[in-house]
C-alpha cells in the first residue's frame, strides 16, 4: 500500500486580525454609510442606507463603484443623468468622499463594548493583535489616534491603500503577518463584521469569525439596537447569522464581546489537527 502524509499545524494561535469599523469601534458601522448616502446625493441620485451598505468592507473607491453597479442605483442614475455612471463619476464621488469622511470620522470613534477586554485576554494568551480596514491611511490616522485615547492599540494596522488590492483579496491579512512576524496562515484568526472581510480571511487561508450584531449586517448604533423589540431583533439576528455562515465564516457571534470562547475553541481544533 502507498500512503502520502499531510502536514498539520498543531501549535498555538499566533495572531488575531481585527477589522475596525463595526468590529472594534463605530457600532453599526455608521460613519462610512452616512457619507456614501451624502456623496450620491451630491451627484443628484438618492440611495437608501441599505444600498449604501451593500459592498461595505471594500476599499472606499471600489465601494462607491460597486454601489453604482446596483441595478436600482443604475436605474435612478440613468433617469437623472440620461446615461450610466462612468469612471469619471466614480472619481468625482471618491474625491467628494474623502474630505466628508475625514470631517466626521472622529464622531464615530467609540469602542464597541468588549473590545478592550478581548484585547487583554488575547494578549494574555501571548497572541498578537493586527488589523485591516477598508479606510485609507489618511482616515486611519484619525481613527488610530482616537482609538489610542480610548486604550485600543493593535500592534499592526494595514489599510486598503497599503496593498495593490484590498478585500476580498487576502493581501491586507498577509501584510499583517509580515509586520507581526507570524506564520503559518492557519495560526491566524480574522475577525470582521462584513462579508468581504470574512472572504479576505478565507482567501488568506485563515480561521474566520463573523460579527453579526455590532456592524454592517444590522447597521445600527448600540442605543438603537437596544431599543429594538424582541421580534425585530431576532429577525435581524437570524438574517445576519445566515448570511455570514453562507459566506463561509467558521464561527459567527454577536460581537467582539463574545470572541474569547471562539478563540479557545479554534485553539482546540488546531490541536486536534483541524485546519481552516
Ligand atoms: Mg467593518
Amino acid at each position: 500500500m502507498t500512503f502520502s502524509y499531510a502536514r498539520r499545524y498543531r501549535g498555538p494561535i499566533q495572531a488575531v486580525l481585527l477589522d475596525w469599523a463595526g468590529t472594534t469601534m463605530d457600532h453599526g458601522c455608521m460613519a462610512p454609510a452616512v457619507v456614501f448616502v451624502d456623496v450620491y446625493k451630491r451627484a443628484g441620485v438618492e440611495i437608501s442606507m441599505e444600498e449604501a451598505r451593500a459592498p461595505m468592507g471594500a476599499h472606499k473607491r471600489v465601494h462607491i463603484q460597486k454601489v453604482s453597479q446596483l441595478d436600482s442605483v443604475r436605474e435612478r442614475w440613468q433617469k437623472k443623468h440620461k446615461r450610466p455612471p462612468n469612471e469619471g463619476d466614480i472619481d468625482k464621488m471618491f474625491a467628494d468622499f474623502i474630505p466628508l469622511q475625514l470631517k466626521c470620522l472622529a464622531d464615530y470613534c467609540d469602542l464597541i463594548p468588549g473590545t478592550l477586554e478581548a484585547c487583554k485576554e488575547i494578549r494574555k494568551r501571548k497572541i498578537k493583535i493586527g488589523s485591516t480596514t477598508g479606510y485609507t491611511r489618511e482616515m486611519m490616522e484619525i481613527l488610530q489616534r482616537e482609538a489610542a485615547k480610548r486604550g485600543y492599540k493593535p500592534e499592526s494596522t494595514v489599510c486598503a491603500t497599503d496593498v495593490p488590492q484590498a478585500r476580498p483579496y487576502p493581501y491586507m491579512c498577509m501584510k499583517n503577518m509580515m509586520e507581526l512576524g507570524v506564520s503559518p496562515v492557519e495560526a491566524c484568526v480574522k475577525v470582521d463584521d462584513t462579508l468581504p472581510g470574512i472572504e479576505e480571511g478565507l482567501n488568506a487561508g485563515m480561521w474566520t469569525v463573523g460579527l453579526a450584531m455590532s456592524g454592517n449586517e444590522v447597521g445600527l448604533p448600540l442605543d438603537e439596537l437596544k431599543k429594538l423589540d424582541a421580534a425585530t431583533r431576532t429577525r435581524l439576528r437570524e438574517r445576519a447569522y445566515d448570511r455570514m455562515r453562507k459566506c463561509g465564516s467558521h464561527f459567527v457571534i454577536d460581537s467582539i464581546a463574545d470572541l474569547m470562547p471562539c478563540i479557545d475553541k479554534i485553539q482546540e481544533m488546531i490541536e486536534r489537527g483541524e485546519r481552516p
